[in-house]
């Protein structure tokens, strides 16, 4: 297993190189990271590479293209014919690292029009996409000196706001926010705002990533979220408007609590008893969720208030104890 794994490894550093190389002699992928604001110096801090045209360009890596291990690091494709072909061509790769800086995989993004837009390396033992944050090893000073983890979507938004000067970024790799995420972003900082783009996939996006909190919520985290104008995601806004704007809408992220609670609210009418107690049903599976605690109690008060019922009268529908414990 042990032997597997640094093999693994050791192919995938093997295609960084080849990666790395492709790009310095390639002025098309350069031209188009400059194109989207990036510099060198930033470009090499997170490992920036090019896959190349080639069908089978990673053949000039690795002597023996047929071997299994290949296709088992997802770099190769077998097709049903049992012909091979690299999995990345003509992407700008990002090299992905565990909490370790181990290399575990790669994301790759066309250049030019196309689909997918993006591709990641597949699930494999060694690569988990509910696991794994981008960004997480490169941003472990950021984090540390801005005392905050910020969450984002693409991996362009974590390279953007680090070339902007905000080093603190990780990104979910094209999948929803998982506990496995949270239990990590938890590990790296008692502060942690999400930071998803403004469109509504966005906005669904923080809603699941809030549920992904919800078990593990402790007295002594803060989480919060930062809407972002709908056009706009961290990338787009820090390049338009500056450090200082997106410093600003940081200042301004949404308490979990306020969040939570004016999302439950916005979906009822709560001028109307069925609206409240629509929302109390809603609500219900949401508290259950929570360890208790003291942010759980004081957002069953808030609840309460929203839906016109004594902290008694709510717990006692929620099947909750109002007994305090200390
Ligand atoms: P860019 O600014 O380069 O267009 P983006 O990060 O803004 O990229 P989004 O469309 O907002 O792109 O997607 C956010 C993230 O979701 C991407 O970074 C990628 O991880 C993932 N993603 C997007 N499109 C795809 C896709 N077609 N297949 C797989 N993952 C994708
Ligand atoms: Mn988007
Ligand atoms: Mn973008
Ligand atoms: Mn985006």
């Amino acid at each position: 297993r042990r032997a597997e794994r640094s093999l693994h490894e050791q192919a995938l550093e093997s295609a960084q190189q080849f990666y790395l190389k492709s790009l310095r002699a390639s002025p098309d992928a350069i031209a188009y990271l400059k194109k989207r604001g990036l510099t060198g110096q930033i470009a090499q801090r997170f490992g920036l590479g090019w896959s190349g045209e080639e069908r089978q360009g990673l053949m000039r890596v690795f002597a023996d293209y047929q071997a299994a291990s290949l296709v088992e690091t997802g770099l190769v494709i077998e097709s049903e014919d049992g012909r091979r072909y690299d999995r990345f061509r003509e992407r700008i790769m990002f090299p992905i690292r565990n909490g370790r800086g181990v290399l575990i995989g790669f994301g790759g993004r066309l250049i030019r029009p196309g689909e997918p837009k993006y591709l990641n390396s597949p699930e494999t033992p060694l690569f988990s996409k509910g696991h794994e944050l981008y960004g997480l090893w490169e941003a472990r000073q950021g984090i540390r000196k801005e005392g905050q983890v910020i969450v984002v979507e693409g991996y362009m938004d974590v390279v953007g706001l680090a070339q902007h000067g905000l080093e603190n970024a990780v990104a979910t790799l094209g999948t929803a926010t998982t506990e496995h995420h949270v239990q990590k972003l938890m590990r790296a900082s008692e502060r942690i705002v999400f930071s998803f783009d403004g469109d509504r996939a966005g906005r669904k996006a923080a809603w699941r990533a809030l549920q992904a909190c919800l078990p593990l919520l402790r007295d002594d985290v803060s989480i919060r979220f930062l809407f972002l104008p709908a056009e706009h995601d961290p990338d787009s806004y820090i390049r338009d408007l500056g450090l200082e704007a997106f410093r600003a809408c940081l200042g301004e992220a949404v308490a979990l609590s306020r969040f939570l609670l004016d999302e439950l609210s916005s979906r009822h009418d709560l001028r109307e008893a069925e609206g409240r107690s629509a929302c109390v049903h809603e609500a219900r599976p949401l508290f259950a969720m929570m360890p208790e605690g003291v942010l759980k109690m004081q957002l069953q008060r808030d609840l309460a208030e929203r839906v016109k019922f004594t902290p008694e009268e709510l717990a006692a529908v929620m099947g909750v104890s109002t007994t305090v414990v200390s």
